[in-house]
């Protein structure tokens, strides 16, 4: 199988998630490219083509103009696949490439087995496997789903370019709004999750987080249900968190829940359930109630 990368750039600088999809193509096997729109100083190891583009010349992400500018590096490579991080920059950009193609596109991918893509579904609290119906199609790999690899070698740069007309201008990036918390800089989280049953349970796990004098996170059925404010959420829509110490309360381990805390030094869970998948990530699973437990280890930890 053929595969066209597209990696992603921002500000200067190529995004980590590249790894991820050198992670995909490791376990999906095949042949891979990349396409990139950055700068010839900062490409990735690798040992495949890369079909580069200047980003200095066509500037930071602009919808009709990356498109054809990909569309030009599938018409070189041909590929079956053309796979994106599921990010602002690919869910945007792989639906124009797909429909422009007149192929399939599968969103938001998190596994691969049998000729079929794993995408979840029921707010991700079920699976389904979908085939693309066309030979070819287009994908995006849900962040955190499949392990960051370095990928080794020199890669052959194509330097692509395009005289496309653009009715859309990029004007440039705004900060997010500066949030009372931050997570990113805690040394210790303690998360809620919807295990903790209703909005007032969130003062337990609130005092377990200042017993530990870490900062109160939350799993985003949580902010959903406005028992705490969206600064507070971890995950792939929320802050991504790399304290020493995460402790998750009532929280199941969904991947966009782990795309957000996963690379924590130490994971504490607390889960009646043994079976819970953050079990999967955690170094010690209390299965125990969580309105048990957290109160008895603050009045320790007090
Ligand atoms: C596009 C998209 C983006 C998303 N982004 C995020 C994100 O950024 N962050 C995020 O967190 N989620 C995100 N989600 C939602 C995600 O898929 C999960 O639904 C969510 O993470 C589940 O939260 P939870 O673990 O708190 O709840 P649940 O999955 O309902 O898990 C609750 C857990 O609590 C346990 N439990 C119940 N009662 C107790 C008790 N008394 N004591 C101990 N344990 C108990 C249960 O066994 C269960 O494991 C996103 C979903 C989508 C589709």
């Amino acid at each position: 199988m053929k595969l066209l990368l597209v990696g992603e750039y921002r500000e200067g600088r190529l995004l980590d998630t590249s790894a991820e999809l050198f992670g995909f193509a490791a376990a999906i096997g095949g042949d891979a490219s990349i396409f990139l729109v950055g700068s010839a100083e900062d490409v990735p190891a690798f040992s495949g083509a890369l079909y580069l583009v200047d980003a200095g010349l066509y500037g930071e992400y602009n919808p009709e103009v990356h498109k054809q500018l990909l569309l030009k590096a599938v018409e070189e490579v041909n590929p079956d696949l053309i796979v994106f991080i599921h990010s602002s920059y690919g869910w945007d950009l792989a639906p124009r490439v797909a429909a422009s193609l007149k192929v399939a596109q599968v969103s938001e991918v998190i596994g691969f087995a049998d000729n079929a893509y794993e995408v979840g579904c029921c707010n991700a609290k079920m699976h389904r496997n979908v085939t693309p119906s066309t030979s070819k199609a287009v994908i995006t790999i849900q962040a955190g789903a499949f392990p960051a690899l370095q990928s080794e070698g020199t890669p052959l740069v194509k330097v692509l370019s395009t005289d496309v007309a653009s009715t859309t201008e990029f004007l440039g990036y705004e900060p997010a709004e500066a949030k009372d918390v931050n997570l990113a800089k805690a040394e210790i989280v303690v998360s809620a999750g919807r295990g903790i049953g209703k909005k007032e349970n969130i003062e337990v796990i609130r005092s377990l987080a200042k017993a530990f004098g870490g900062e109160l996170g939350a799993s985003r059925p949580v902010v959903d249900a406005g028992w705490i404010d969206h600064g507070h959420q971890v995950g792939s829509t929320g802050q991504t968190v790399a304290p020493k110490l995460y402790v998750a309360c009532g929280i199941s381990g969904s991947i966009q829940h782990l795309a957000g805390m996963k690379k924590s030094g130490f994971i504490l869970a607390i889960n009646k359930d043994k079976d819970a998948p953050i079990g999967e990530v955690a170094d010690v699973l209390v299965v125990a109630d969580v309105l048990q437990f957290v109160p008895a280890l603050t009045a320790k930890l007090s």
